[in-house]
C-alpha cells in the first residue's frame, strides 16, 4: 500500500466530461483526461484491503489486479503498472471508456470509490503513447487453426489470447468493420472507432487474420480445428403496437449503427433525427445512447419513455453493498438533453399505445399511455408528434438463423448456453460472450471470451 492516508487527503476526481455546449457541436470522445500527477494522486487513495471487493465476483468480471496497479500508478511506476493491468485485462482502452465499473460500485470507500476505470485509461493510452504497447507475436504455433465467427469484444478477447496461446486464429465477420457492438452500437462520442481500429490492426500484426463481410458456414469451417461462435445477441424485443411497420420506426443498434457509418464515411445517415421530433422507447443505456446521437443530428426534440417506474435514488435494504447498486443515473444523453431541453428527457411508467402514420404509411405521433405495473390507466393518454421512433427495449436472444445453420438448440432466454455451463456445445463446436449469456456488458463479454479461449486451448491439447 503506497499512501496509507492517500483516501483521506485526496478527493474521488473523475475525467470530467467537455461542456454539453461543445460536444453536442460533434461526435468527437465525450471525455477529457487528467494529467498524469493528479491520476498517481487518485491512485495514493487505494487502501489496499484485506479483501479487495474491486477484483472479487462482486466487482471486476476480469478480476483485475487493483490494488496491486493503483499502487504501482502511484509510485510513478507506469509501465510495470500496465504489465500487471494486461495479465487479466485484454484491451483496457475499451473498459476504461465504456465500463460501468462495477468495480467501483464494489468498493470499500462506497461513493468515494476509486476511480478505477479512469486509472486504467490512462495506464493504456500512455502505454501506446510512449511505445510500449507493440506486437508481441508468439514465438511457437501450434499448428491448430481455429475460427472465431464474430469480432464484437468477446470474439476479440478470445482471438486475442488464442493467438498468444500459439493458435492459428481466423476472425470471421458479417459486418463491414471489425468489433461488434465496439464498432456498430456504442456511438463514436463514448468509443471513437479509431480506438478500436488501433486494436485491431495491432491483432493482426500479431497473425490474427479477419475476413470481413463473410457470414459464417458451417460447410467452409470444417475444415478448422475449433470453430467459436460469439455472434452477439442483438435480436430486439419488438414494439407489439398499431402500425409498428410504419415509416420512421426502426430498432435503435440500426439507427446507431447508420449513425456511426455516417460519422466514419461523411455524409448524411440512413436513418437520421435531423428536423425530426424524436421519441425513443426503453429508459436504458442504449435508449441513452439514442438520445445523445439524435441531438446531435440536430434533432427538434427528444423523450425517452420507460414502462417501469423511477429507480430510487439511494441503496434500499434489499440491494446492499457490494452489490451493484440498481438506483437513479443520468447518463451523458440525458444530461445533454437537460441542457438542450430544459429538462430530464425521461418519462416512467409510460408506454406507446398506438403508432400514428400518415396516408403514405410515415409516422406522425405516438399515442402514450400511462402505467400501473404493466397495465395501462385508462384516460392517461397522450399524443405526442413524433417523426422518428427509436425502440430500445431490449433483446430477446441471439439469431435463431445461425442457431439452425449450426444446428444448436437455443436456451429458453435465446441464448447458446451449454446445459453443462461450460462454453463447448459438441466437438469442436464452442460458444460465448453475449451470444452464450445474453446480452451483457463489454467486461462480462471480454472474460467470457477469454473463458472460453482457455475451453478450446484445453481441447486443442487434447
Ligand atoms: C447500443 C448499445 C450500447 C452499449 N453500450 C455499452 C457500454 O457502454 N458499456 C458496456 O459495457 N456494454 C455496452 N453494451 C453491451 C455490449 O456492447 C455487449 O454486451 C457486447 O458488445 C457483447 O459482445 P459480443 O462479442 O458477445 O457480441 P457483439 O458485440 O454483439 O458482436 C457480435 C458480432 O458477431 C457478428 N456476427 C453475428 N452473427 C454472425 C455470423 N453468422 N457470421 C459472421 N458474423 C456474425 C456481428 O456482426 C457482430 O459484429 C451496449 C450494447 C448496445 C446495444
Ligand atoms: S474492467 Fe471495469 S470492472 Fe474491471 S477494473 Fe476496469 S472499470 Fe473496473
Amino acid at each position: 500500500m503506497g499512501k496509507p492516508t492517500g483516501f483521506m487527503e485526496v478527493k474521488r476526481a473523475e475525467n470530467p466530461y467537455r461542456s454539453e455546449a461543445e460536444r453536442l457541436c460533434d461526435f468527437r470522445d465525450l471525455h477529457l483526461s487528467l494529467p498524469a500527477d493528479a491520476r498517481r494522486a487518485q491512485a495514493s487513495r487505494c487502501m489496499n484491503c484485506g479483501v479487495p471487493f474491486c477484483q472479487s465476483d462482486f466487482g471486476c468480471p476480469l478480476h483485475n489486479l487493483i490494488p496491486e496497479w493503483n499502487d504501482l500508478l502511484y509510485r510513478g511506476r507506469e509501465r510495470e503498472a500496465l504489465e500487471r493491468l494486461l495479465q487479466t485485462a485484454p484491451f483496457p482502452e475499451f473498459t476504461g471508456r465504456v465500463c460501468p465499473a462495477l468495480c467501483e460500485k464494489a468498493c470499500n470507500l462506497e461513493s468515494d470509490a476509486l476511480t478505477n476505470r479512469d486509472n486504467e485509461l490512462y495506464l493504456i493510452e500512455a502505454g501506446f503513447a510512449n511505445g510500449w504497447i507493440q506486437p508481441r507475436i508468439p514465438r511457437t504455433r501450434t499448428g491448430k487453426r481455429v475460427a472465431v465467427v464474430g469480432s464484437g469484444p468477446s470474439g476479440l478477447a478470445a482471438a486475442d489470447l488464442l493467438n498468444r496461446l500459439g493458435h492459428e486464429v481466423t476472425v470471421i465477420e458479417r459486418a463491414d468493420r471489425p468489433g461488434g457492438l465496439l464498432m456498430y452500437g456504442i456511438p463514436n462520442m463514448k468509443l471513437p472507432k479509431e480506438i478500436v481500429e488501433r486494436r485491431v490492426r495491432l491483432m493482426e500484426a500479431e497473425g490474427v487474420r479477419f475476413v470481413l463481410n463473410a457470414e459464417a458456414d458451417p460447410g467452409a469451417l470444417a475444415e478448422y480445428d475449433a470453430v467459436l461462435l460469439c455472434g452477439g445477441a442483438k435480436k430486439p424485443r419488438a414494439l407489439n403496437v398499431e402500425n409498428a411497420g410504419a415509416k420512421g420506426v426502426h430498432f435503435a443498434v440500426d439507427y446507431l449503427t447508420a449513425a456511426t457509418k455516417a460519422v466514419l464515411s461523411g455524409g448524411e445517415p440512413a436513418v437520421t433525427a435531423k428536423q425530426k421530433h424524436v421519441v425513443v422507447v426503453g429508459g436504458g443505456d442504449t435508449g441513452n445512447d439514442c438520445v445523445g446521437t439524435a441531438l446531435r443530428q440536430g434533432c427538434n426534440s427528444v423523450v425517452q419513455l420507460e414502462m417501469m417506474p423511477a429507480p430510487p435514488t439511494e441503496r434500499t435494504p434489499v440491494n446492499p453493498w457490494p452489490e451493484w447498486p440498481r438506483t437513479l443515473r443520468t447518463d451523458y444523453g440525458q444530461l445533454e438533453a437537460i441542457h438542450r431541453q430544459g429538462g430530464d428527457p425521461r418519462t416512467y411508467e409510460t408506454t406507446v399505445k398506438r403508432i400514428i402514420a400518415d396516408a403514405a404509411g410515415g409516422i406522425t405521433a405516438v399515442e402514450t399511455v400511462r402505467l400501473k405495473g404493466f397495465d395501462p390507466i385508462p384516460g392517461t393518454e397522450q399524443t405526442l408528434p413524433c417523426g422518428l421512433l427509436l425502440i430500445a427495449a431490449g433483446f430477446v436472444g441471439c439469431e435463431t438463423a445461425t442457431a439452425e445453420r449450426f444446428n444448436v438448440a437455443l436456451s429458453p432466454r435465446g441464448a447458446m448456453m451449454p446445459p453443462d455451463g461450460s462454453h463447448r456445445i459438441r466437438d469442436s463446436l464452442f460458444s460465448a460472450g453475449d451470444m452464450r449469456t445474453g446480452q451483457s456488458l463489454v467486461v462480462r463479454a471480454l472474460a467470457d471470451g477469454r473463458a472460453a479461449a482457455m475451453e478450446v486451448h484445453e481441447y486443442l491439447k487434447g
